[in-house]
């Protein structure tokens, strides 16, 4: 049991209101497989976890901003009442002073003009969930019968616009769609509009025998996993295209946290690039609280809301080694790793590869971030500097410009058979003059 002392002074919580249920079957949905769990659920929080949930997280909170996410499986299943429960108990229990930020992430094929007037209404801050344009999205995220959900998804986000709601989009990134990052980032700029993305990387572990299990086993990936190669590729094009021409006007949270990384703020706002976590819980329908929503599995079960506060949960010994554990494990090789600043081995679930010396416990995704990190590095930097000395972040644009035509020019000057300017170590008739041809014929 923790003490008193050890209550965080700020918790965070998912609430799974309908456990894994859902309404769509996308095939690299992780969390569809957790409803295993809880063989004989209904997956419904009924009204005393509802209000135990709303009661504790205000009691549990020591500043006056709390956040009450929503998530699921589909949290729209719940039907709108559920939620009107919830804001009323908001009230209910709201301390003086005191403000919420009602979100949820769904996938958005139950919205009508209801629900959308009662986002509106309540300032809910809507996470849709799309994985780029109709054939990219349309892989994997699927229905029960096996059918596209697209034009559902979209007709779902053209009400939220029309309602004027607050929406973001998230991104799950597999092998599929991460073989496009610029037709998926320019869809979700031009057509959907959207200034708020997430990227997540689809990351499904095989056992020995090659299946998916419940719990997070093996070594090797099934095929519709994002590469690290493919995921480092898929981040460098998009930022490469963002800091051109899009900052101050498109807002990636990867993007973000890595300002926030590189001007050594104590956290980056994402808990995968922080060095300890554990401040993010998940909680599921019949009101069992989980060490974070990643680790939604018996040996991560810290108890349930009905018999144990959630702040002593959250404050207990249990919950803190989890969340230094983060760092505790940490193999020599990224210990001694040259972005450890900014990607800290990331989430530990990923952690399940040895590292080139034999360690295990590096990150799958490893070999994609180091390229990633190492290539945003100048221009994070100038970005970085811009904002600590007052000066508008957007000017990044025009430096990365004249920074490009100073390389074009280079790249003008150079002999065909000389190395290439950009560090390659080919000749420059086999690397950048390529390039350009290539890129003059497509014109
Ligand atoms: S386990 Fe991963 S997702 Fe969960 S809190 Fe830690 S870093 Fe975040
Ligand atoms: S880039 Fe790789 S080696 Fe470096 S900290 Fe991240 S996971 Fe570790």
């Amino acid at each position: 049991m923790s003490s008193a002392t050890n209550i965080p002074q700020h918790i965070h919580v998912l609430a799974k209101p309908t456990g894994s249920r859902c309404n769509l079957a996308c095939d690299y949905c992780f969390f569809l497989k957790k409803g295993r769990l809880y063989p004989d659920s209904h997956f419904r929080m009924n009204d005393e976890v509802l209000e135990s949930y709303i009661s504790q997280l205000i009691e549990a909170q020591h500043n006056l901003n709390v956040s009450v996410a929503w998530q699921g499986g589909e949290p729209t299943l719940m039907g709108l009442d559920f939620f009107r429960k919830a804001i009323a108990l908001q009230e209910k229990y709201r301390k003086p002073g005191m403000t919420f930020e009602n979100t949820i992430q769904t996938n958005g094929t139950l919205l009508n003009d209801d629900w959308c007037e009662f986002f509106r209404e309540h300032h809910y801050l809507v996470g849709i969930s799309l994985d780029g344009p109709r054939e990219l999205h349309d892989t994997h995220r699927v229905d029960k019968a096996g059918g596209p959900t697209f034009d559902r998804v979209m007709a779902g986000i053209r009400l939220l616009q029309k309602h004027g709601v607050e929406y973001n989009v998230l991104v799950t990134v597999n092998r599929t769609n991460g073989a496009h990052p610029l037709e998926v980032y320019r869809f979700l700029r031009d057509e959907v509009k959207t200034s708020w993305i997430q990227f997540i990387p689809a990351i499904e572990r095989l056992n020995q025998n090659g299946e998916i299990t419940l719990y997070q086993q093996g070594s090797t990936v099934s095929e519709r996993t994002v590469t690290a190669e493919q995921w480092g590729h898929f981040l460098i094009t998009i930022f490469d295209e963002w800091v051109r021409k899009d900052v101050g006007k498109i807002f990636v949270q990867t993007f973000e946290a890595m300002v926030r990384a590189w001007m050594k703020f104590p956290s980056s706002g994402m808990c995968i690039f922080d060095p300890v976590c554990g401040h993010g819980l998940a909680i599921e329908h019949n009101g069992d609280l989980y060490s974070c929503d990643h680790f939604v599995e018996p040996d991560y079960l810290l108890g349930n809301i009905q018999q144990t506060p959630m702040a002593e949960m959250a404050g207990s010994k249990q919950q803190r080694t989890f969340g230094l554990n983060k760092a505790e494990t940490l193999p020599r090789y990224c210990r001694e790793c040259e972005v450890l600043f900014a990607c800290h081995g990331e989430c530990p679930r990923n952690r399940f590869i040895a590292t080139p010396d034999g360690e295990v416990g590096l990150n799958y995704l490893c070999v994609g971030y180091k390229a990633f990190f190492n290539h945003i590095d100048w221009s994070i930097e100038v970005l970085s500097q811009l904002i600590k000395q007052g000066v508008d972040a957007k000017n990044v644009m025009q430096v990365m410009q004249r920074e490009d035509a100073k390389k074009d020019a280079k790249m003008a000057q150079v002999g065909r058979n000389a190395p290439c300017p950009c560090g390659s170590g080919l000749k420059f008739k086999k690397c950048h003059a390529r390039q350009q041809s290539l890129f003059n014929i497509l014109r």
